[in-house]
């Protein structure tokens, strides 16, 4: 558990290991933590890039899809010549091939109310990269049960948004999104912005495995205007009424 870090990975990660925030106790966190991240897109090929660059110990994804020449535009874990495989098997292979020591799982499957709780296991943090509502729920609902915080990020055009729920301290995706808008056709979206947001949310998985507490958007959401690059940070309040973390529960 405690091995010290092999020359090779002692070079690997020099650059971020020299900050006073990540340091070799830092690294070592890293490389203890286990990740659980759904979906394979614009998002999460962003966010598990970042994460398995920096060491993360484990990193389980989880995506239904198969790579189509339309994705190509923003998803940059796959390439040309993955169109037709499963986004998890592209995926594997470049994560595999960027940082050989960090153990990935990628799995061809679909998430689902019978398989979120098994899926997500014991991991200690879960990571948002879908797109659709029912999935947010899904995963909103697993960490609550476990405790496990949920870093979510959403992009429609050129907009997008991320924050991090934390069970029992921030309001939870329900608290925000109770009834949310029913998934409407495929948004446009400009491959910068899941990129933006998918950074976000790898920067604040790091700064919660490290311990920096105020990286982390607790109860405070990030909203980025692409056309306009204003971003703009709004604090929010837990809904008491909320149907499930709220504490007025009929
Ligand atoms: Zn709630």
């Amino acid at each position: 558990m405690s091995n010290p870090m092999s020359k090779e990975e002692a070079l690997r990660y020099q650059r971020q290991v020299i900050l006073p925030q990540i340091g070799e106790e830092g690294q070592k966190k890293l490389q203890r933590s286990r990740i659980f991240l759904a979906g394979l897109g614009g998002l999460g090929s962003v966010s598990a890039y970042y994460l398995a660059a920096a060491g993360v110990g484990q990193l389980r994804a989880v995506d239904k899809d198969r790579v189509e020449l339309g994705n190509l535009n923003r998803q940059l874990l796959h390439h040309t010549d993955d169109i037709g495989k499963p986004k998890a098997e592209s995926a594997r292979r470049k994560l595999q091939n960027l940082n050989p020591h960090c153990r990935v799982e990628a799995l061809h499957e679909t998430l689902d109310d019978d398989n979120g709780d098994l899926l997500v296991g014991d991991a200690h943090v879960i990571v948002d990269g879908t797109d659709n509502l029912k999935t947010r729920k899904i995963l909103n609902r697993v960490s609550l049960k476990k405790g496990i915080p949920f870093f979510f990020g959403g992009v429609d055009g050129l907009t997008g948004m991320a924050t991090t729920f934390i069970p029992g301290k921030t309001p939870c995706f329900e608290c925000l999104f109770p009834d949310g808008t029913p998934d409407k056709g495929p948004p446009g979206v400009l491959g910068p912005l899941p990129g933006i947001i998918g950074a976000l949310q790898a920067l604040a998985v790091i700064n919660f495995l490290v311990g920096v507490p105020h990286g982390l958007l607790m109860s405070r959401m990030l909203y980025v205007d692409g056309a306009t690059m204003n971003f703009k940070m709004i604090e929010m309040g837990k809904n008491s009424r909320c149907r499930v973390c709220g504490a007025d529960l009929p």
